[in-house]
């Protein structure tokens, strides 16, 4: 699977990281940026600026940095494609994949086979117990359909045959559909009710199967494989998408059979997790979709964890426009068995009675003893890291103001760490002062330089550090430049692999330095004496070193490279060379 750079292109046109930062993170103009607490590193001051014009953000402090995309995956600890598909969603943009035969992440073609063969399978003649079981469950064929609910028949080889000899045993194994033994192929399910899973797009990615006789285990799923990721997918998700476009509220339930037994009778946004607690992947994606969300897990002590486990995972990424409800069941109930006892209005009713995120979370605080001193303490030191998981400041701010006046002690001042590395006590840090070392320095001039005239790539004054692979970086920018002049900075930052460079390029970025083109070439060539200056120090400092013989042969290597590159060598260097080369063996 992979995105066109070009739709990447217009999607950061169209996407603004004003808006983006700021619907998670409070921001505050001043001057050319905005400013707000950087949430990639412990602080309370303003430290992380995001530039509008550039479409940009940094940290003065830990120096993170980059676009949108950037923010998004670092943010939300997102895959690069969910971080597009986000940005996507919001920008009411739709993601076009191109569809490359050969990529890993492509599905499978044999899972829609399989689910095909399953599906043709399901009937009274062949699946007699199958269709008993989903009639006992009140599953209409139409609903079955909806789903694509199919059964594997209780042998080892059936979908194995069905395929045929000729599939290669790649893809076979590749599918998640089989088991393996002495290099022998087996269905993976057998004598269960299947119920596929396909991604946001509709493709079959996977199935789970639940077993129609005694048998372990009840439920069964796809194995991850290269298409499908456990901690990533949701079922139901893309069946509510295709009846919704945008969609009002999402439920999340603990299993598929919920989701189809909800569907039955009206409820038909319900999704469920995998056989897994809900990640923060999941909790990403349920907010890409929709900005209403209830968490409905069973009336169990799992139901009860699979539930904290959804706050705890909820709290980093929460932002002010999203509502998220808890609905708990009678022990013993869980979605699917309580409205087919209860019926349809009486589980809207639970859903219109559901609990904040922030009731459920103070109710736990209050389940500690708050009239004693005790009690109290160990309700702070509960709270307090949960409250400290949160990144968005105003809603920080609430839950730590409510838990102080539980515990009666400011747990505001008890969290606040003092920052580190904090350089300067104004709020606009920078480090451009005494302690950036100059060779550091010059290479963010040179970007300064460049930003502001882009044709100074064409200079034949960078030429000099050309074959010092150190410096291929700088290449890699000038190439872009030269190739695009008006190319957009967050598009130079997409092209760097260093984190460090990114981080240079960005302080030049933000600092948005005002030049003459004339000034511009004057620093960018006042900042090559530096850097080629530095390089001369490191041809006399290894020089020094191997007269005393402590030369290590990484720094011979380096001295040789260093005297090799000179566009003149002269017969000081000559002798060099061969002292170097002689004394290798
Ligand atoms: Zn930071």
């Amino acid at each position: 699977m992979s995105i066109p750079t070009s739709f990447i292109d217009q999607l950061l046109d169209q996407t603004d990281i004003v808006d983006v930062v700021g619907r998670r993170i409070p921001l505050n103009k001043k001057g050319a940026n905005f400013w707000c607490q950087c949430p990639f590193h412990d602080d309370s001051n303003p430290s992380m600026a995001v530039n509008q014009e550039k479409q940009f953000f940094y940290c003065f402090v830990c120096q993170e940095s980059g676009n949108a995309i950037h923010f998004l995956r670092r943010y939300e600890n997102l895959e690069f494609v969910d971080a597009i598909e986000t940005l996507a969603s919001s920008a009411g943009m739709t993601v076009p994949y191109e569809n490359i035969r050969s990529e890993k992440s492509k599905p499978s073609g044999l899972v829609e086979k399989a689910v095909k063969f399953y599906t043709a399978n399901l009937n009274e003649t062949s699946a007699p117990k199958a269709v008993q079981y989903l009639k006992d469950r009140k599953i209409t064929g139409a609903t079955a359909k909806k789903f694509n609910i199919g059964y594997a028949q209780d042998k080892w080889d059936s979908l194995l045959n069905h395929l045929g000899a000729d599939t290669p045993s790649q893809e076979l194994d590749e599918s998640g559909l089989f088991s393996k033994k002495d290099s022998r192929f087996y269905d993976r399910f057998r004598g269960r009710i299947i119920f596929p899973i396909r991604n946001i797009k509709g493709d079959f990615i996977a199935m789970g199967g639940r077993i129609i006789d005694e048998g372990e285990p009840k439920y069964l799923n796809s194995p991850e494989t290269s298409f499908f990721n456990k901690s990533n997918e949701l079922f139901g998700l893309h069946e509510v998408k295709e009846l919704e476009k945008n969609i009002t509220s999402l439920i999340v339930v603990e299993g598929y059979m919920d989701v189809i037994g909800l569907y039955e009778h009206g409820i038909k946004n319900a999704v469920a997790t995998l056989g897994t607690a809900v990640t923060p992947n999941h909790v990403s994606k349920i907010m890409r979709y929709t900005n209403k969300i209830f968490f409905a897990f069973d009336g169990d002590l799992a139901g009860g964890k699979a539930a904290w486990k959804a706050v705890e995972n909820t709290f980093p990424i929460i932002r002010e426009d999203i509502n998220i409800h808890f609905v708990f069941f009678e022990q013993g109930h869980d979605p699917d068995s309580y409205i087919n006892e209860h019926g349809l209005e009486a589980f809207q009713k639970l859903l219109d009675e559901s609990i904040s995120l922030s009731s459920y979370f103070l109710s736990k605080v209050k389940e500690f003893n708050l009239e004693t001193l005790e009690g109290r303490a160990q309700a702070a030191s509960f709270a307090i890291p949960m409250v400290n998981k949160i990144n968005n400041s105003v809603i920080k701010e609430i839950y730590a103001s409510e838990v102080s006046k539980l515990c009666g002690m400011d747990i505001k001042t008890m969290h606040a760490s003092p920052s580190p590395a904090i350089r300067q006590e104004t709020d606009h840090v920078s480090r451009s002062s005494s302690n950036t070392p100059v060779r550091v320095k010059a290479v963010i001039n040179i970007f300064s330089a460049l930003l502001a005239f882009p044709a100074i790539a064409q200079e034949p004054l960078f030429d000099e550090l050309k074959n010092n692979p150190k410096f291929d970086f700088l290449f890699v920018i000038l190439d872009l430049y030269k190739q695009t002049p008006d190319i957009k900075p967050s598009r130079v930052i997409e092209s760097l692999e260093s984190d460090q460079i990114k981080g240079y390029f960005s302080e030049a970025v933000v600092e948005g330095l005002v030049l003459s083109e004339k000034n511009a070439l004057k620093l960018v060539s006042d900042c090559m004496d530096i850097l080629l200056k530095n390089q001369k120090d490191r041809e006399q400092t290894l020089k020094d070193k191997y007269n005393v013989r402590s030369i290590t042969p990484a720094e011979r290597r380096d001295l040789q490279q260093i005297i090799l590159k000179k566009q003149e060598i002269t017969d000081d260097d000559r002798n060099w060379l061969e002292k170097l080369s002689s004394k290798q063996d």
